[in-house]
């Protein structure tokens, strides 16, 4: 028999109206022959009500007694669904994380989850129920309550239907699908009909706001398809799965994150082992960095940039404090008044021309581009906060984000015909193995490419977008893309890489350009190597970029350019050294690759 789960966020059980009508959703479902389990949130704004309360009695409210505070808010949801539901006069039962069996790690307020048990939700499936499933909670091995992260019911409907084999998962939710950026900041974003897993998973991260990232992370582990669409309407939503939406497309998305802030570590030894004494003392605080940026050092000095919420700026700057106590650095500049902006798409590992195309956008928008990273399926630039908004909207235009693809080919198939997770195959894979646990694919070495990197970039709009344009003029094919900016007087150092056999043309077409625009000297590399780990979950599990600068400094190797995404850290290393990199990164990653 065909299982769906249901998700319902915060504003579709809003109140009790709202909530007899997603029990007729419910029971539509049933009525159309499928089991359903039902996922509820807290009543509308009823967890920042709780987080308020918390604040009027103290500053620091201990992380244990917020998540027993907070799950309330959803027990008193799946309760009066589960009322509803009977008083409509169908069957169903509510329970709570730990009724589920919901089995967590003991990390307060960021909780993973590590087993479900499904034999109770299923008896009670089997018995005509319609089961009403608390979101966002679990328990951990002493029972404590646990909660997931803000917006954590998305990751409990998709484990659920993970380890269920449903074949859908509905988000209903206050908007009616995923848009190619959030509609209340540029109204033309449009809805897209079909979005893939990668492409969610970075939109996700980028602050596009529809999902809690990890709920993508286990639709992407598990092959859940999901469905997000409106609680208001019967409108056809947007389908999360594997395929994208258009072949024909570069970029399918682009995302704002508005509150960051950035810390620029200046003249850092160039040696092995510097960045892992930051970044470690940074993770151990539970901080998760977001772009890091390194550049090639010059005179035994490197610049290391990085990105962070705007909020955890000052335990950041206590942990690299900490860090300068064993590592000398010339110094560290920051600022709280910076925002990312990202383009997403899978079209653009395949396409030469798009990093010029967003960086012209910026340049004829006026808007000054700090930082710079890429991986293959995105481009993220960091930019000053107050230029965010008309960063967003030039960006979405230049890729013509609001007018829907032509030549959409085979997008796969529709969402009601997705084969069904085999609960079986799925559970077998678990067993063991906690659920969240870090994924790696592969550990790869590209040793096709050489370096170029400009120094004393004057810190204005439009050398980028110059650089890049006539080097997509020139037919060369980029790769990774690296901006550091420091705030310093002589400029940002940019670096990026190309296929080795178009590095003395790629060095000649930006030598002209360097002279012109009154940069500092040109140089290159032809002999680099490019380590590549991909799996799922690599941003958010942040012991990742640790275990690679770790494997690599004992082996003495030194890192000169790095770039993260969702689903792939990269790291260049001089070229002489990238089997013995590839070696050690395969043996650090040697327990969780599967
Ligand atoms: N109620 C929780 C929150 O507001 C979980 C959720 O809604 O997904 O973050
Ligand atoms: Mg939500």
């Amino acid at each position: 028999m065909s299982l769906i789960v249901q998700k319902f966020g915060g504003t579709s059980v809003a109140d009790s109206q709202k909530i007899l009508a997603a029990a007729r959703k419910a029971i539509r479902a049933q009525q159309q022959g499928h089991q359903v389990v039902m996922v509820v949130s807290a009543m509308g704004k009823n967890t920042d009500l709780l987080i308020g309360l918390a604040g009027e009695i103290t500053d620091r409210p201990s992380a244990r007694e917020m998540d027993m505070l907070l799950s309330t808010g959803e027990q008193v949801s799946v309760a009066l669904m589960a009322m509803a539901i009977q008083s409509l006069g169908h069957q169903a039962v509510s329970l709570t994380g730990a009724q589920i069996g919901i089995k967590t790690d003991s990390i307060h307020t960021k909780a993973r989850i590590k087993s479900i048990s499904t034999e109770r939700m299923q008896r009670l499936l089997d018995e005509g129920n319609i089961v009403i499933a608390a979101g966002f909670q679990g328990i951990d091995e002493d029972f404590n309550i646990t909660t997931l992260g803000r917006g954590g019911s998305d990751t409990t409907a998709v484990a659920l239907a993970a380890v269920l084999g449903a074949n859908a998962c509905e988000i209903y939710t206050d908007v009616d699908g995923v848009y190619t950026t959030d509609p209340r900041v540029l109204p033309e974003a449009r809805r897209v009909d079909r979005i893939s897993y990668d492409e969610m998973l970075e939109l996700a991260s980028l602050g596009a706001g529809v999902m809690h990232n990890r709920s993508i992370e286990f639709a992407k582990k598990f092959n859940v398809p999901i469905h997000v669409r409106s609680s208001l309407s019967d409108a056809p939503g947007s389908i999360i799965a594997a395929n994208v939406e258009s072949k024909a497309q570069s970029v399918s998305g682009a995302a704002m994150l508005k509150d960051e802030a950035r810390i620029s570590l200046l003249g850092v030894p160039d040696v092995p082992g510097t960045s892992l004494e930051f970044f470690s003392r940074i993770a151990a605080r539970n901080v998760s960095v977001d772009m890091i940026v390194q550049n090639v050092g010059e005179d035994g000095k490197a610049d290391i940039s990085f990105t962070i919420p705007s909020d955890e700026l000052d335990i950041t700057l206590e942990a690299v404090a900490e860090a300068r106590e064993i590592v000398r650095v010339d110094d560290v500049t920051h600022d709280k008044q910076a925002s990312k902006i990202s383009v997403v798409g899978l079209g653009m590992a395949r396409q030469t021309g798009v990093a010029d195309r967003m960086f012209r956008a910026l340049a004829d928008s006026d808007v000054n581009i700090q930082m710079i990273t890429t991986s293959e399926i995105k481009i993220s630039v960091l930019v000053d906060r107050s230029a965010a908004q008309t960063a967003l909207r030039a960006v979405h235009k230049v890729f013509e984000l609001e007018k829907q693809p032509v030549a959409s080919e085979d997008t796969g198939q529709p969402i009601d015909q997705a084969p069904p997770t085999d609960a079986a195959d799925v559970v077998d894979r678990l067993r063991g193995v906690d659920m969240e646990q870090l994924t790696i694919h592969d550990v790869q070495l590209d040793s096709t490419q050489g370096r170029i990197t400009i120094s004393g970039v004057p810190d204005a709009p439009g050398v980028a977008a110059k650089a890049f344009e006539e080097v997509a003029a020139a037919g060369i094919f980029v790769d990774m893309i690296v901006q550091s900016y420091t705030g310093h007087p002589d400029g940002a150092r940019l670096s990026f890489t190309v296929p080795r056999d178009t590095l003395d043309n790629s060095v000649a077409v930006v030598r002209r350009l360097a002279a012109s625009f009154n940069c500092g000297g040109v140089s290159s590399s032809p002999s680099i190597a490019k380590l590549s780990v991909s799996g799922v979950g690599l941003r958010s599990h942040t012991s990742v970029a640790i275990r690679m600068f770790r494997a690599l400094a004992e082996a003495n190797i030194n890192v000169q350019m790095i770039n993260t995404s969702e689903v792939r850290v990269n790291v260049v290393v001089d070229g002489n050294q990238g089997e013995q990199a590839l070696a050690r990164l395969q043996d650090a990653f040697a327990d969780v690759i599967r």
